[in-house]
């Protein structure tokens, strides 16, 4: 017999938890079963990230993410808090390592404001004070960012949610997708589910998902590396907290950072490398199919066209050493090639536009059966509680549920 459900989730990572989470709390009467097709919780985005409770400072204010990132963060502190998750207020510094970079650095100073993030200006002697090994002309000091452990948050939340009632099914794959009466019958590995309302939290894969269960993605997943580099346990203290550098206003990455992490590592990373798969962890993993689309589809080929000079600068960085060392050296001069190592990867799920261009915002299309998350990429681990009662809202629509929709939408920032 299939299993009927109200809710089916498909992806353990943060947001698929947090919205699982969300709406058995609003309403515990409710049958929600989340399919993770890995062993574990949280196994690609979720457990491989700079594990950074974002502040806010970053986002055009109105935006999703201006308006989810601050009372998010604050409320992923509680839930750490609440639940034995390691969690540290930090703070941290965004440093302008040459004079053309102070028009961008000033512009985040009035976006800190208009998102509520308090942010001080600190002059060459200041930044010396208080991160030696640093090299900037000014720099922002943010007061509210905190570091965490995501994927420690993801097995919280599965633990969490085992006790809500909600069925987590690990090792289960959903394979494929079709219509039954007012139902979606979705096949796994170990037989059907039929769900009143299917929530598509696949990250990397959410298009793909999008696609197999009958509706057209408003936007497509282009795969991005974020390589990491690990600095040498000698050397752990050539930064006391987060250090990050100005970004780049035309893209959505917030470029090579140096972060100290809660076990005591520091960790200098992410780039933003083309994957050449949806799971892409490392240049040797090649899936010709998206090979083949980046050569044939308008909009990848439309990205291709728009940001090849920042795509080969970056690749050069990710394959010579040489080129890589000389760029955390703008940012901390005293490191040397020798002082790093490499240390891992996580690929992010980048949503293209039809024209080619990266998508800033989150974005998260709603169907008549379905609602897809299709692009989540940071800071929705910061957010994630908030998106999770956003999408929470829009499920209790689907399902004829106003007022508690309503509840729910409105303890959100949304
Ligand atoms: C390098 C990097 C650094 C980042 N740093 C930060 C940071 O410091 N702070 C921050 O807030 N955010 C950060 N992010 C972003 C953050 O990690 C993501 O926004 C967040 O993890 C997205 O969660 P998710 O649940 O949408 O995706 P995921 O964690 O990727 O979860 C999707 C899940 O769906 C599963 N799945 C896919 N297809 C199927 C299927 N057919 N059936 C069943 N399951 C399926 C996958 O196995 C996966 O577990 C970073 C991301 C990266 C890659």
């Amino acid at each position: 017999m299939p299993e009927a459900v109200d809710v089916a989730v498909i992806g353990g990572g943060v947001l698929g938890l947090a919205t699982a989470r969300a709406i058995l709390h609003a309403d515990p009467a409710r049958s929600v079963t989340v399919l993770e097709k890995e062993d574990r919780w949280g196994a690609h985005q979720s457990g491989n990230n700079s594990n950074v409770i974002h502040s806010g400072l970053y986002y055009r204010p109105g935006s999703l993410k201006a308006r989810m990132a601050r009372a998010g963060g604050e409320e992923m502190i509680r839930y750490c808090q609440a639940h034995d998750v390691p969690v540290r207020r930090t703070g941290k510094l965004v440093v302008a390592t040459s004079e053309d970079q102070l028009p961008r650095l000033e512009l985040l100073a009035e976006r800190a404001e208009a998102n509520g993030v308090t942010a001080r200006r600190l002059d060459r002697r200041e930044i010396a004070e208080r991160e030696p090994n640093v090299a900037g002309v000014a720099a922002l000091a943010v007061a509210e960012t905190a570091m965490t452990d995501f994927g420690a948050v993801c097995r919280a939340m599965a633990e969490e949610l085992t006790g809500l009632g909600a069925v987590l099914r690990a090792n289960s794959p959903a394979r494929s997708f079709a219509a039954g009466g007012d139902r979606t019958v979705i096949t796994t590995d170990r037989g059907e589910i039929r769900a009143r309302v299917l929530v598509n939290c696949a990250g990397l894969h959410s298009d793909a998902i999008a696609r197999a269960a009958g509706d057209r993605p408003s936007v497509q997943i282009m795969p991005f590396r974020g390589e990491y580099t690990e600095v040498r346990p000698g050397r752990a203290d050539v930064v006391t907290n987060p250090v990050y550098p100005v970004p780049d206003p035309d893209l959505p990455f917030l470029g090579v950072h140096v972060t100290p992490m809660l076990d005591g590592s520091v960790h200098v990373g992410p780039n933003a490398v083309p994957a050449l798969a949806r799971e892409g962890y490392r240049w040797r993993d090649v899936d010709p199919g998206l090979l083949a689309r980046l050569a044939r589809d308008p909009a990848l080929r439309g990205l291709t066209r728009r940001y090849w000079r920042y795509g080969l600068a970056e690749m050069a960085r990710s394959l010579v050493w040489r080129l890589h060392v000389r760029e955390v050296r703008k940012l901390v001069p005293t490191l040397n090639g020798e002082d790093l190592r490499s240390c891992g990867s996580g690929v992010r799920a980048q949503a293209v536009r039809d024209d080619g261009e990266l998508v800033d915002d989150f974005v998260i299309d709603r169907t008549a059966r379905a609602i897809h998350v299709l692009n989540a990429p940071s800071p929705a681990a910061t957010s994630s509680l908030h998106i999770g009662a956003h999408i929470a809202a829009d499920v209790f629509e689907h399902l004829g549920q106003d007022e508690v929709a309503r509840a729910v939408r409105a303890s959100t920032t949304a």
